[in-house]
């Protein structure tokens, strides 16, 4: 009789992470992890399941018992190693040792410039690049590919130049860290604005440094040491007050002050030791894409590693090709290109997503493989961010399982809120919830509605977000749903309190969502007497329906709560209207309504906790 071998439960298993495809038999997976089919089989029985060495398994019993003898997989649909196997590729250039790493050349810094809206950003970039730039030997036309590099005493800058954080945080939703030194842009005469401190927040999740660029000093009214206090005040303390943040004055419009911008951009990169090799596989990230009448998909592309060369077979996300052209931002025709050198690639499939790696492949066949699944990549993508955001704290719902664990849990959050005051209580309030083993960790804090860009946010830092009388809008919600980002929103500061308290004592409440049904966009107001406000309004998607709960939202922040009275269309009384019809909105007690505001009906059902 055949026995079945058993290997020793201390037998090792294959090093790093083994791709294993869904739907395995036993037969598959135990080689591939060092077992025997009979091993599986056995383990699979002690659990209460009865398998046979060729029967297909779920994806919890694989998982199982790759846990059980602490062998770390990676679960893909079937056909798809190709894909996981060029990820595997990427991460590999990625993973380099100190003493590789070290014996690279440095590379260019990668600059990107935040700040508030009119305080100069792209004042400045134009300003740098036409000071700096280098136009090639062919005398090319400088364009806006999206990036551009300059030149300064030998040592090249590359500025990313599409201005503000929703291109960074977009890019770091997508697992993509392509910025090194971000320039925070700050007028000399209106100081630290809302933005700024967003940008700050952003740059600071991104653990990327932040060099001052206190702009506009030619004006009259500038006050750059109120500035250095705002700074200060945001823990950004000027060198010259002791601390170490780089504040450079400078006056974008005057071309004064940039020239001393750039040294100290070269000396943080030094500080950085930032450095890479042109050897090898190329791989870098998108900055952007577009499609080209002509020219057909362009996607320009940072080389991070590598060199970049045309002809090439290459992969950006869901698209691929063979590189036919890049272009620089002079407008070079180029033959290849290396370590952050921006350039426009021209051959792929379709346009790529800004934030998708880019990558040589091994052959074009496995190029159009892995683009043609993309589904599967864009999972893969997702995977990698995850562990990339994992690294630095906890959602809500998995800040329990942290303290399990018995490690230091930091639970990161987004907060927003109607009015400073709020945001300051529900802040002081949380902060005294911390406990020796869980800290919390403030990602961004800020005053209105729920933008797309908190979600962003919280998906780079995989963050929770918190809504104290504010609402998140419908891209919003709809991107907070593609990316898995959870938004609690709360009215009352002790339901906001208990639910943190009891999700770290792992009894987080089931939560209630409030399903949005209808929304609707108030045109005009009219009173009538008797029956009181009545609003005009269009519905804009869903359907509005009589005695739904009703909220008013004016700039995201909730404004009033309460039911629809009365839904009239025309003179008659009706009980639900649909998207793209008019309709009144009789409301019984709430009289304060400005064309512009939202009305929001929604239903509360209740979310099985998994
Ligand atoms: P962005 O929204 O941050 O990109 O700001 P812009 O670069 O568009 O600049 C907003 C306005 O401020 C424009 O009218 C610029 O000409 C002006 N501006 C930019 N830099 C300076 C500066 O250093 N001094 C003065 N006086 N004006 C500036």
């Amino acid at each position: 009789m055949d026995l079945p071998s058993y290997t020793p439960a201390d037998a090792p298993v294959p090093a790093g992470t083994v791709v294993v495809e869904r739907a395995s038999t036993p037969q598959d997976i135990g080689p591939k992890l060092n077992r025997t089919a009979a091993d599986v089989v056995r383990f699979l029985m002690q659990q209460g399941e009865m398998v046979t060495a060729t029967q297909s398994l779920s994806d919890d019993m694989i998982e199982l018992f790759a846990a059980e003898i602490g062998a770390e997989i990676r679960l893909v649909d079937p056909g798809e190693e190709q894909e996981v196997e060029l990820q595997r590729l990427l991460e590999m250039d990625e993973d380099v040792s100190d003493a590789v790493y070290e014996s690279w050349p440095h590379r260019p810094p990668v600059i990107t410039v935040m700040g508030h809206v009119d305080h100069g950003k792209t004042k400045l970039l134009d300003q740098i690049r036409n000071a700096n730039v280098v136009a090639g030997e062919a005398g090319g036309i400088t364009q806006h590919i999206g990036a551009y590099q300059v030149v300064r005493d030998g040592r090249a800058i590359t500025f990313v130049d599409t201005p503000g954080h929703e291109a960074f945080t977009a890019m770091r939703a997508r697992g993509a860290d392509a910025t090194d030194i971000v320039v925070l842009v700050v007028a000399a005469d209106d100081g630290v604005m809302p933005q700024t401190v967003e940008a700050i927040n952003h740059a600071r999740a991104a653990e990327v440094p932040i060099v001052v660029a206190l702009n506009k000093i030619d004006r009259e009214n500038a006050d750059p040491n109120r500035v250095r206090q705002q700074l200060a005040d945001n823990d950004l303390v000027p060198e010259d007050w002791g601390g170490e943040t780089i504040v450079v004055e400078c006056s974008a419009l005057q071309n004064l002050g940039l020239d001393d911008l750039l040294e100290n951009l070269l000396v943080v990169a030094e500080l950085e030791d930032l450095r890479s090799t042109d050897d090898g596989r190329a791989s870098g990230v998108v900055l952007e894409s577009h499609l080209d009448i002509g020219r057909g998909p362009v996607a320009t592309v940072l080389v991070q590693k590598g060199t970049l060369r045309v002809g090439e077979p290459v992969v950006a996300g869901a698209a691929w090709g063979r590189v036919r052209a890049l272009i620089t931002d002079v407008g070079e025709q180029v033959r290849e290109a290396g370590p952050s050198v921006p350039v426009q690639v021209l051959g792929l499939s379709e346009p790529a997503v800004a934030g998708d790696r880019f990558v040589v492949a091994p052959d074009e066949k496995v190029a159009a493989k892995v683009a043609s699944t993309r589904e599967h990549w864009k999972r893969v993508a997702n995977l990698g961010r995850e562990a990339h955001a994992m690294a630095g704290g906890a959602k809500l719902e998995d800040i329990f399982t942290q303290i399990q664990a018995g490690e230091t849990a930091t639970l990161n959050l987004i907060v927003k809120a109607d009015v400073t005051g709020s945001l300051e209580a529900v802040t002081e309030s949380l902060r005294k919830l911390e406990r020796d083993d869980v800290k919390l960790s403030f990602v961004h804090r800020g005053v209105g509605g729920i933008t797309e860009n908190d979600i962003q946010l919280a998906a780079a830092s995989n963050a929770t977000i918190l809504g104290f009388n504010v609402r998140p809008d419908r891209k919003a919600r709809e991107l907070a749903e593609t990316e898995h980002v959870e938004i609690r929103t709360y009215e009352i500061i002790y339901k906001l309190l208990e639910d943190i308290e009891n999700a770290m004592l792992g009894l987080l409440a089931p939560e209630f969502e409030e399903v949005v049904t209808g929304e609707a966009e108030v045109r005009e107001v009219f009173r009538v007497p008797r029956v009181g406000a009545v609003a005009g309004c269009m519905v804009t998607s869903g359907v509005i329906t009589r005695n739904s709960k009703v909220r008013f939202l004016r700039d995201g922040t909730i404004i009033w709560k309460g039911a629809v009275a009365s839904l009239r269309r025309f003179k008659d009384d009706v009980r639900e209207v649909a998207a793209g019809f008019e309709c009144g909105v009789g409301l019984s007690d709430f009289q304060d309504l400005k064309s512009g505001d939202i009305i929001e009906t929604f239903e509360e059902r209740e979310i099985p906790r998994t």
